[in-house]
């Protein structure tokens, strides 16, 4: 192949291969590290590429797969109808040209509704005869998570259907903007938009977690399996509204004349916005004006065929249906300059370089600091000192530099962050993407490691402010977390300003009653990488109970103990394998049990059952009469010293099979795991009681 023919197939795997990196950024870390707007230039270019070189269309190619979000720590799901994106446009003459070539490809007259198109988590909702059996996220369009108990959360979803009908139901789950704005603020890393705080939340082990977050969903598609007799998209939403589900009132029909568009809004019982073609263009400016009243989120309007039949004969592409089109809105951008660029270090010792820039205004607020997260985006902006650049806000929340538009006058080459620590002078180190400060005693380190450590979700030592952390740092007093436990502060603070009896009073008692702490909250306080308050409550509640078994886990690197608890997954047992066996985390790990801290869970109330399972691990499938819902048997395993596991691995030892235990009892029998059934076990659980009192125990297990 000659260079010339070469340059084309070079530029689709580039632009292949970034597109793969910002849809994982995206979907599955919910921080997307490019605007939407840059994604989706990158995106059409892809395909004007393979529509040019068709062949250089790959079969992996970005533009013929949805982006995924599956995750591992949900089951997964086949879905029965097609999950698919949406065909994008850009301007509001785009969607009307659409609409023409649509109409003329149909060889009839059609109807187009336009619909917010609301920027939240694609949902599936299956009932069937009636009654809610799965809710499913879109995952890669094939196969989805699934999240039902989540879902079940949500108050406006109806659970059982007034008609007793099978169907799959699309929508999206969103946090309204006033909810998002509230709960945001107590989140130590905040969430760049309400998009990426419901997909986090959706994601949640714990349902009663996820029920303390308002989202809201809106449906907008409706799948019946017996080939429903509905012959528009209209009737279809009214069908779903009279069956309690919310549909978006926010909706428009245009036919080729308003009143044959406002006779068919009337017939399907609907209140909406009626049109001829020519009001198109005039409706797509008016909605987008108004976006920003919403108390929600939409990300742009989507056009779709009213006619069923004529959705059924266009059909799909692997990508999007043929039948519908989304109009994106352009997230807010201004251009300012690049001033400065300050490097602050975390509490891990990472380096995160900030650009100061000329303050200006973008959707809404005034935009002064920006992210440059490390080196390699700084190269790829080739972004210098005294630059201009575009801005825009991510998800119309996070600020970032989208592109250098003018370089700077003077000179300056592509910034480089500094080869040693700005705050200790240590020379610095990179791992991956990311530059690291190794001094860790490095004081802004320190600082930020005691600022997570005292925080609310942690210790919770609100006494112990950030003030009175700089200073005991500068006194050279505090150099490490477990030095809160040691220091004197009565003799240290003496002769501070500000500095009174009472104050430090207060932050003595303040550290002496975080001692209390539960053993889950001083794992999350470690702050290992990437291991938070979820992942702390999956260990205690799975049976691993003390910090001695965890590190016993991690020093023989025993990722697969981790891995059968439910939810966890091996990037993040990997992670706190490596975290615990840090010999800096060695370290501070043993100096805090010697002030004190709580190493081992404590169960509520004194537990004097005998310990029947320990050193046991069993798993538990099925149905049972006595334990309803099944967690109800785990929890008793567990107060009698066993761990419970979600799947059958080498190490389990027990398999409680309840009726309808499928897959979980052929892999026991296989493994050779003990099989016990529910009178066997009802008996092991009432064994530490005197004979004479089992009578009266039967069917009661919380003692
Ligand atoms: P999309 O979100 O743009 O559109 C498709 C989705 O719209 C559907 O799956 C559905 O869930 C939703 N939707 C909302 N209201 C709807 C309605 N009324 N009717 C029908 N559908 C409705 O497409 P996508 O495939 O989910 O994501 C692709 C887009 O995501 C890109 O265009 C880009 O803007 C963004 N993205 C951004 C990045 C980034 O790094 N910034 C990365 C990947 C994707």
């Amino acid at each position: 192949m000659s260079e010339r023919e070469n340059t084309p197939l070079l530029e689709v795997q580039s632009l292949s291969e970034l597109l793969r990196m910002y849809q994982k950024a995206y979907y599955v870390d919910n921080h997307p590290l490019v605007s939407d707007l840059e994604y989706d230039k990158l995106f059409d270019r892809l395909q004007y590429l393979e529509n040019e070189h068709p062949q250089f269309r790959f079969p992996d190619s970005p533009t013929l797969r949805i982006g995924s979000d599956l995750s591992s720590d949900f089951p997964e799901v086949t879905h029965t109808i097609p999950v698919l994106s949406l065909d994008k446009a850009y301007s509001s003459s785009a969607v009307v040209s659409w609409i023409q070539k649509t109409e003329s490809k149909s060889g009839q007259a059609l109807g187009f509704v336009i619909e917010e198109k609301i920027d939240g988590i694609s949902i599936v909702l299956y009932y069937e005869k009636g009654l809610l059996v799965r809710a499913v996220t879109r995952g890669n369009g094939l196969v989805g998570n699934d999240v039902t108990s989540n879902i079940k959360t949500i108050a406006s979803i109806p659970l059982r259907l007034p008609e007793d009908v099978t169907l799959a139901v699309r929508g999206e789950v969103y946090l309204p903007k006033q909810e998002f704005e509230k709960l945001n603020k107590k989140m130590d890393i905040p969430y760049a938009n309400p998009r990426n705080l419901a997909a986090g939340t959706i994601r949640r082990i714990k349902s009663s977690e996820v029920a303390k977050v308002p989202l809201q969903m809106f449906v907008y598609e409706g799948f019946w399996d017996d080939d429903s007799h509905f012959q528009d998209h209209l009737t279809i939403l009214s069908t779903l509204s009279s069956y309690g589900f919310r549909t978006n009132p926010t909706i428009a029909l245009f036919c080729k004349t308003e009143k044959e568009a406002l006779e068919k809004l009337r017939a399907a019982g609907l209140e909406g916005f009626g049109g001829s073609f020519d009001a198109i263009a005039s409706y797509v400016e008016m909605r987008t004006d108004k976006r920003a009243s919403l108390a929600y989120e939409i990300d742009g309007l989507v056009a779709k065929v009213n006619e069923i039949s004529v959705r059924e004969s266009l059909g799909y592409t692997e990508h999007h249906p043929r039948w519908a089109i989304a109009y994106k809105f352009e997230s807010p951008q201004a251009v300012t300059v690049v001033e400065k660029i300050d490097v602050q270090v975390g509490r891990t010792g990472r380096i995160t370089p900030v650009a100061r820039v000329k303050p200006v205004s973008v959707g809404g607020s005034t935009v002064s600091n920006i992210t440059l997260h490390n080196q390699d985006y700084i190269n790829m902006l080739e972004l210098s000192l005294g630059d201009t650049v575009e801005i825009s806000k991510r998800g119309d929340v996070i600020p970032a530099v989208e592109r250098v538009i003018e370089k700077n006058e003077v000179g300056q080459g592509v910034y480089q962050l500094p080869s040693t620590c700005p705050c200790c002078g240590t020379s610095l180190q990179v791992k991956g993407a990311h530059t690291f400060c190794p001094n860790l005693s490095c004081p802004d380190q320190v600082r930020a490691r005691v600022e997570f450590f005292v925080g609310k979700d942690q210790m919770d030592i609100a006494s112990l402010g950030p003030e009175s952390v700089g200073v005991l740092i500068d006194l050279g007093a505090l150099k490490d977390v477990d030095d809160i436990y040691t220091i004197d502060y009565t003799k240290v603070l003496a002769d501070q300003p500000g500095f009174g009896e009472k104050k430090i009073k207060a932050i003595m008692e303040g550290v002496e009653k975080s001692k209390e702490q539960r053993f889950s909250r001083v794992l999350v306080s470690l702050g290992i990488s990437e291991f938070g308050k979820k992942a702390a409550e999956l260990l205690v509640t799975s049976g691993i109970k003390s910090m001695d078994q965890l590190l016993e886990i991690a020093s023989k690197e025993d990722i697969d103990t981790l891995v059968s608890i439910k939810q966890i997954g091996p990037k993040s047992a990997q992670l706190l394998i490596d975290g615990l066996n840090d010999p800096a985390m060695l370290r501070r790990i043993e100096a805090l049990r010697n002030v004190g801290l709580q190493f081992e869970e404590k169960s509520k109330g004194e537990n004097t059952l005998l310990q029947v399972f320990a050193d046991q691990v069993w798993c538990v499938t099925g149905s049972f009469e006595h334990f309803n819902p099944r967690s109800l048997a785990m929890e008793e395993v567990q107060k009698r010293g066993g761990r419970t596991v979600s799947s059958i691995t080498g190490k389990t030892t027990h398999l409680l099979a309840g009726s309808g235990a499928g897959s979980k009892l052929d892999q026991a029998t296989k493994l050779g795991v003990q099989v016990v059934r529910e009178p066997e076990f009802m008996d092991l659980l009432l064994e530490e009681k005197p004979r004479e009192n089992k009578q009266e125990m039967q069917g009661e297990f919380s003692f």
